[in-house]
Formats: structure tokens, C-alpha cells, sequence
């Protein structure tokens, strides 16, 4: 079984196809994300990055808390941002979790991302 590494959101980035796409260096895989997130990330594409469509050389990331390479959308993306300014590991250690409407507008999207921190806050 894979080890869950969770993102400040709740992501599980070992679950993560761009995420395995890299560790596995699937080019296939890469070319189909790209497609997918290029219409399920369209607005914040545009917002964050400038950008419309993702091509497969975009489609590399190493996880939210590594070091190395990082999805473009979650490079710039405000939650992790947040996360990392208030030096906590996940947005389930934040006082804010729960009425964070930044958090919660991603949860509409992501319903398995808030299970994930739930679990830990239990
Ligand atoms: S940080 Fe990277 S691995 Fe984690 S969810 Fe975002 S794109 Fe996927
Ligand atoms: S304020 Fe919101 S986005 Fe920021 S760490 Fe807290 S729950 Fe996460």
C-alpha cells in the first residue's frame, strides 16, 4: 500500500496521477491529466498561472511538502501558501479549520480531501 503523504488541503498526493505520473515517468498518463485538469482547473489555471491549457511537460510534481518539482497549480496555490505561512503540516491543525471559506470552497470539489483531514482531527 502506498504512504499517504496529504497536502495542506487533504490531497492525497500518493493517490495523485501527476504525482505517480512523475515517480513513474508515465508519459501516457502525463498526456491524459494534462487533458483532464486542463477543463476540471480552467479557472484557476487562468487565475494562478496564465495559463489555459496544461501540456504534458506540466504534468510533474514531487508532492505538496517536497522539495522538488511542484504542479504548476499547486505552486501558486493559496491554500498551500497559507498552509506553509502558519507552519502548520495540514490545514487540519489550523484554528481556522472549519470556517475557512478558502478551504471550504475546495472541499465542493474535493469531498475525499476533507474526509482525509477529518480523519485526522479526530
Ligand atoms: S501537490 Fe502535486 S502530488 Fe500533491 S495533489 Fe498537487 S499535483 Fe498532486
Ligand atoms: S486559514 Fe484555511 S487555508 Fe489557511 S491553513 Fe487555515 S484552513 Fe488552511
Amino acid at each position: 500500500m502506498k504512504k499517504q503523504e496529504l497536502a495542506y488541503c487533504g490531497l492525497d498526493c500518493a493517490e495523485c496521477p501527476v504525482f505517480i505520473a512523475t515517480a513513474t515517468d508515465d508519459e501516457e498518463l502525463r498526456q491524459k491529466t494534462a487533458k483532464e485538469w486542463s477543463k476540471l482547473y480552467a479557472a484557476q489555471l487562468a487565475e494562478y498561472a496564465g495559463k489555459n491549457e496544461l501540456e504534458p511537460e506540466d504534468m510533474n510534481c514531487e508532492g505538496c511538502h517536497s522539495e522538488g518539482d511542484h504542479f504548476i497549480g499547486c505552486m501558486y496555490c493559496p491554500i498551500r501558501k497559507c498552509g506553509q505561512d502558519k507552519k502548520i503540516t495540514t490545514c487540519a491543525g489550523c484554528n481556522e479549520y472549519g470556517i475557512c471559506d478558502m478551504l471550504n470552497g475546495f472541499f465542493t470539489l474535493h469531498q475525499h480531501a476533507k474526509e482525509n483531514l477529518d480523519r485526522m482531527r479526530m
